[in-house]
């Protein structure tokens, strides 16, 4: 399909200038540019729903949202899928639950780490200047690779899954999974390894967002809006150190944004 990968925005796409569109006030200052306006991330997410909706629409659904990154995305998307099933024949039954990752050592795998780790590395220096941009430990030097490659081989059985308690009600369930982010994948495979032991009867990945990593194990979902480059976003429930959850579009921070708000 010619949508495969989403809406591919390319790593020399400057983006929108602020100017163009309202944001908060409280944020004013410490973005650098829009990445997707809100609009165009809600009119992406309507034609994911009929998508899914086509494809699985004949069955009963437990949505499986991600928290936190991932309220928003579900919750159009559920409303999307919603609308399309009443003016439809037949309407699905859908079930919504939540999910929160954990992971039980520092440096494992998951939110938690993703994003303590994202604050602490920094661009290398291109002209004498640190440019202070937040990027992936992958494109830092090679000393830490190995280290977290460890780590997170591990992180697989030890993530934890807050807030489902009894994960084996989606046993014989058609299971959508629904995240804001897909960045390396070891998230997503994680989760998913863990789901798969309650054997339900399938299921689905959507991601509003996957990240060009060059992960050579990178995973692709089966439902995704938009295919971003190896950068840090914020908003539309992405958060930095939990702020930017309320900004409706998916946004860059500057320089001033991350100092503000690092913690
Ligand atoms: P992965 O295991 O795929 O590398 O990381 C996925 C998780 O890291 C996401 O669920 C998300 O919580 C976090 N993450 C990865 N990239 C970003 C990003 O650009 N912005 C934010 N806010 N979180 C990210």
């Amino acid at each position: 399909r010619g949508s495969a990968r989403g809406v591919v925005i390319s790593d020399d796409w400057p983006g929108y200038s602020l100017d163009l569109f309202t944001y908060p006030q409280h944020y004013y200052g410490d973005l650098e540019y829009v990445l997707i306006p809100h609009g165009i991330i809600v009119d992406r997410t309507e034609r994911l729903a009929k998508d899914i909706t086509q494809d699985i629409g004949d069955n009963d659904i437990v949505v499986l949202c991600v928290l936190k990154g991932g309220y928003k995305f579900c919750a159009d998307l559920v409303e999307h899928i919603k609308n399309l099933s009443r003016n439809s024949e037949r309407f699905i039954s859908m079930k919504v639950d939540f999910v929160r990752l954990k992971s039980y050592h520092p440096g494992c795998v998951g939110p938690y780490f993703a994003l303590r780790h994202w604050r602490k590395r920094r661009r290398p220096q291109r002209d004498g200047e640190g440019s202070g941009e937040l990027v992936p430990e992958e494109s830092q030097g090679s000393g830490m690779r190995g280290r977290r490659n460890l780590q997170n081989d591990k992180s697989m059985e030890d993530m934890q899954i807050m807030g489902e308690d009894d994960l084996s009600d989606l046993r014989g369930k058609n299971v959508l999974i629904v995240e804001d982010i897909i960045g390396t994948g070891r998230t997503m495979k994680a989760l998913l390894n863990n789901i798969e032991k309650c054997e339900p009867k399938m299921i689905k990945v959507a991601s509003l967002l996957v990240k060009r990593t060059s992960q050579p194990d990178g995973f692709r979902p089966d439902y995704y809006g938009f295919e971003i480059p190896d950068i840090f976003v914020v908003g539309y429930a992405l958060d930095y150190n939990e702020h930017f959850r309320d900004l409706n579009h998916i946004c860059v921070i500057n320089d001033q944004g991350k100092a503000k708000y690092r913690v």
